[in-house]
């Protein structure tokens, strides 16, 4: 049994998974009113909530401390207040329970947990809220085809809706709103070459709310169909160019509908396979890192109790910096 810590942003997830099933999966999310992440604030309820997110979650699952055979934690890309919680608890842990760590890359493990839904070797549409990049495995390590040159989509989203007046998370909440309009406002439309650029749309959006001249649903409808469309076409262009045939998708904003529909449709017209794991998978979690780490702990890759000074957090880890010995 492998336990899997998750703290890289706003939410602090405990996840167990034993070759390859998810057993059970609880987490506590920091939330806003109307701004957005203070890293301070999450790092602080991350801190709050972990002692009784891990008694409460134990409990629940019915599984003592002394059944868990290795603790994964994500060790980077992240806010790093927040993932200096995480590694303390991680490692708070391991020295309890004489269990070794294992440190996952959170994007990693954002694709690996997508194999769950029966993608062998898709190339990832991930979208959260830091992140936004197209993965595949190419060349003996997870490589990016493509990627915001600028803002994660989800942020985008978050700000976006807190010009509306939202507070955090906004996504889900723009969804909602989406689905009352269907008049296309023209907003611009930002790829270049396998990238994407948010921050010129985001200020556009931010003066047309200003100018009081649109209607709130409409500029939310406007604004999914123009960035994610952007998406697709991305994620496209990346399967045609290293022929992969799957697509699979990853990140909170993977949970909206319209983005899951109009992935679906490229994948149909290019005779491809369009996977999408359960929303409880979606957004950050314990589980994913816990199956990550599983694959990792089974290929050898572990730090025993005594050697805890070796590992650090890595708030700006990429995808392609960690060596994948465990494929
Ligand atoms: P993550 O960082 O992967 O946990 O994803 C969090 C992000 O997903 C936040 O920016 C949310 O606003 C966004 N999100 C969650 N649900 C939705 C949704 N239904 N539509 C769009 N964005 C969403
Ligand atoms: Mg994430």
């Amino acid at each position: 049994m492998i336990l899997g810590i998750e703290s890289t942003a706003h939410t602090f997830g405990l996840g167990i998974v034993e070759n390859g099933k998810v057993i059970a999966n609880a987490k506590d999310t920091y939330t806003t009113n109307s701004g957005g992440i203070i890293p301070i604030e999450a790092a602080r309820h991350h801190k709050n909530v972990s002692e009784e997110v891990y008694s409460k979650f134990l409990q629940e699952a019915k599984i003592k401390g002394s059944e868990i055979d290795a603790i994964a934690f994500s060790q980077g890309p992240g806010l790093a207040p927040c993932l200096i919680e995480g590694i303390k608890f991680a490692k708070e842990l391991s020295r309890k329970l004489n269990k070794p760590l294992i440190p996952v890359n959170h994007c990693i493990a954002h694709l690996e947990v997508g194999k769950i839904t029966g993608a062998k070797d898709p190339v990832m549409l991930y979208a959260s809220g830091a992140n936004t990049q197209v993965i595949a495995y190419a060349s003996e390590k997870y490589r990016i085809f493509g990627e915001t040159l600028d803002i994660g989509i989800g942020n985008f989203i978050d700000t976006f809706a807190r010009y509306l007046g939202m507070g955090f998370p906004g996504g889900p909440k723009i969804e909602k709103l989406a689905l009352e309009s269907k008049n296309y406002i023209e907003l611009p439309y930002k790829v270049k070459g396998m990238d994407i650029a948010l921050s010129g749309i985001l200020t556009n959006l931010k003066q047309k709310v200003e100018s009081g001249k649109f209607r709130r649903e409409d500029l939310a409808y406007s604004m999914q169909e123009t960035v994610f469309a952007m998406l697709v076409e991305v994620s496209e262009r990346a399967m045609a160019h290293i022929g992969k045939k799957e697509l699979l998708l990853g990140g909170g904003v993977g949970c909206n509908k319209r983005l899951q529909e109009m992935a679906r449709i490229m994948c149909e017209e290019r005779d491809a396979k369009f996977f999408v794991p359960d929303n409880s998978l979606l957004t950050d979690n314990g589980a994913m890192i816990a199956f990550a780490g599983e694959i990792m702990f089974k290929s050898g890759i572990k730090f025993s109790p005594n050697k805890l000074n070796k590992l650090d957090i890595k708030p700006r880890q990429r995808t392609d910096e960690v060596e994948v010995t465990w494929r």
